[in-house]
């Protein structure tokens, strides 16, 4: 039997690194993770995953694929979801403040869905026995402040900056090493962030105002 619900559960699987001392982070790392904060039950929620998919593996010889899939984007992400990037560019499209929690200084790779896909679609072909983990993600690394001024030059919009008080256990940086991932998977991704935000920013732009 082959398990390929590990593909819609372990979204964001780099959460098992928390918030990471190592950097880049690679498959060897066991992670940073405070048990008992306001994400913790997000962290540890990821790393409980695992943990159930190789006891399974080990026990039961389900045939398990792991990826850890570091910060995604693209089309058909929700506005109001939360997450950085679909924040910055609704914020900039209406010309409302862009908030930047923090001092803005904190790091993360964006990695296009596209790109994403392309990734978990190898991990599926590989031969049985081959259970990862592996780091999915672009490591192209940027603050979030290069983020917003990026948002606001692509959508050409007059938002101004404004900083927010910092959530508890926010990761400094975060960075995948894909190491693992070219040689396995014979991929890394393509699409840079300039252009998978332009697309990104065009969808919103017709889902938003249609
Ligand atoms: N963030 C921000 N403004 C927002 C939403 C998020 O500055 O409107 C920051 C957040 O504090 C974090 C980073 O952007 O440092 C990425 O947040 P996201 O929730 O997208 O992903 P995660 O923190 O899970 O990597």
């Amino acid at each position: 039997m082959r398990i390929c619900f590990s593909w819609l559960y372990i979204a964001r699987e780099i959460r098992v690194y928390g918030d990471p001392e190592v950097h880049p982070q690679t498959e060897e790392y066991w992670g940073k993770v405070n048990p008992i904060g306001i994400r913790s039950c997000y962290d540890e929620g990821k790393r409980c995953a695992e943990t159930l998919f190789f006891d399974y593996y080990r026990q039961h010889n389900v045939d398990i694929k792991v990826v850890r899939i570091f910060n995604t984007y693209g089309p058909r992400m929700q506005p109001h979801d939360g997450r950085v990037v679909s924040n910055f560019i609704v914020q900039a499209l209406k010309g409302e403040n862009i908030t930047i929690y923090g001092n803005g200084n904190q790091t993360r790779s964006f990695c296009y869905v596209d790109d994403l896909i392309a990734a978990m679609l190898s991990m599926m072909e590989t031969p049985k026995g081959f259970t990862g983990p592996v780091n999915i993600g672009n490591p192209g690394e940027f603050s979030m402040l290069e983020l917003a001024e990026q948002v606001i030059a692509l959508t050409g919009s007059k938002s101004t900056i404004v900083f927010c008080p910092l959530p508890s256990d926010d990761p400094k940086q975060r960075q995948p090493d894909i190491t693992l991932a070219k040689k396995e998977l014979n991929w890394s991704p393509t699409i840079t962030l300039e252009e998978g935000l332009t697309k990104t920013i065009a969808y919103f732009k017709n889902s938003l105002f249609e």
